[in-house]
């Protein structure tokens, strides 16, 4: 089998609220995605979606990602997209780092290897494990009551995981973790996600002032150094997110122990074939985990969703629905969706989705 095909697909997805993050520091109304489709001389095609989530969550954005395909797609014709492995060294020989470009490729890929061999790509992973995977709430920064409240509709949804974003102001946020955490029920987790924005200080004043349990406070500070500064004082538990791009990253922080929880996004680490990669390290090490995407649309959320379906659910304590923020839907009826605020991933084989070329609109590159 070979790729005889790569289109490419721009989409921008108006949020339909206005999102803030890092204590308000990140505000984001539409988002960046690119959609890539890759076709073979079988007559089987693959999808895979890349959204970083705008311009300023990460090192990373969507006009890289078809800049970086430009550099990698031509090469990729020809290739056989079912050896996942050398697809992926070919990708990192053409345009070495920038994972958050070869993402889409790769679930492509995956999708096809999925469709050939009859199986969902849950399975392909694996296997899957019986439990649907727990769907995070995403709770924008605001005053202490507004958080709690939005909480509370997201229980209306049957969510009993929350992400919660704090950071930027140190007594407002003891005041927000402190009511929220008053306020949790039995069962429940609360992720209290700083997003990178606190100093050290702020950090270890914070965590050393409040009392949580079933809770976790995510990337607490920009870079790991200050992330292991932090850990050395504090007992409270702490997950990496935007701190864990690579593989050097997860044995470092296994290593120093600096958390013992890790937040893998499919984009930020270059697909679903490295995040295997760091999923066994995790796996092995006894380090949790959470399974999201850096954004997008159901296709980027189901690719997702087969990815910590593979996980036992011990090791997998939630994922992320980002389609529900999204005004628009390019797969309507497909994909994973939110059920009592869990995602299965679909029977079908591959991935399970198939976007609307017209509300993708013309491809913006074609490479055959
Ligand atoms: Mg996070």
């Amino acid at each position: 089998m070979k790729i005889t095909r790569i289109s490419v697909f721009h989409k921008d997805f108006d949020l339909s609220h206005p999102y803030y993050l890092s204590g308000g520091r990140l505000k984001f109304e539409r988002i960046d995605s690119t959609f890539v489709k890759i076709e073979t001389d079988e007559s089987v095609h693959g999808w895979g979606e890349a959204c970083p989530w705008g311009v300023t969550y990460l090192p990373a954005h969507g006009k890289g990602i078809r800049a970086g395909l430009e550099e990698i797609a031509p090469g990729l014709i020809g290739k056989d997209p079912r050896q996942l492995d050398r697809i992926n060294r070919l990708m990192d020989v053409t345009l070495p780092g920038h994972p958050y470009v070869k993402s889409a490729v790769d679930i492509a890929c995956w999708d096809i290897l999925g469709k050939v061999t009859n199986m969902p790509v849950c399975d392909l992973l694996g296997g899957r494990e019986p439990a649907p995977v727990p769907i995070a709430s995403s709770i924008s920064t605001g005053t202490p009551e507004e958080m709690l409240d939005n909480i509370q509709s997201y229980r209306d949804k049957g969510y009993r995981v929350h992400s919660a974003k704090v950071g930027a102001d140190v007594d407002l946020d003891i005041s927000r973790i402190r009511h929220m955490s008053t306020h949790q029920l039995d069962g429940e987790k609360i992720f209290y996600d700083v997003n990178r924005a606190w100093l050290p200080r702020e950090a270890i004043a914070v965590m050393n002032a409040v009392d949580v349990t079933n809770s976790w406070f995510e990337q607490p500070c920009e870079t790991l150094d200050e992330i292991a500064m932090v850990r050395a004082r504090t007992t409270q538990p702490i997950c990496v997110d935007e701190g864990l791009h690579t593989f050097t990253d997860l044995t470092r922080i296994h290593r120093d122990q600096i958390a013992e929880l890790v937040n893998i996004k499919i984009n930020r680490v270059g697909g679903l074939t490295k995040a295997r990669r760091l999923r066994d390290y995790c796996l092995g090490a006894g380090i949790s985990m959470l399974i999201m995407d850096t954004g997008g649309s159901v296709l980027a959320d189901t690719s997702t969703a087969h990815f910590a379906q593979s996980i036992p659910a011990v090791s997998c304590l939630g994922t992320w629905s980002c389609q529900e923020m999204l005004t628009v839907d390019p797969a309507p009826e497909q994909g994973a969706r939110n059920i009592d605020g869990c995602f299965t991933a679909p029977d079908q084989p591959g991935i399970g989705v198939e976007p609307d070329i017209k509300i993708l609109g013309d491809a913006v590159a074609i490479y055959e």
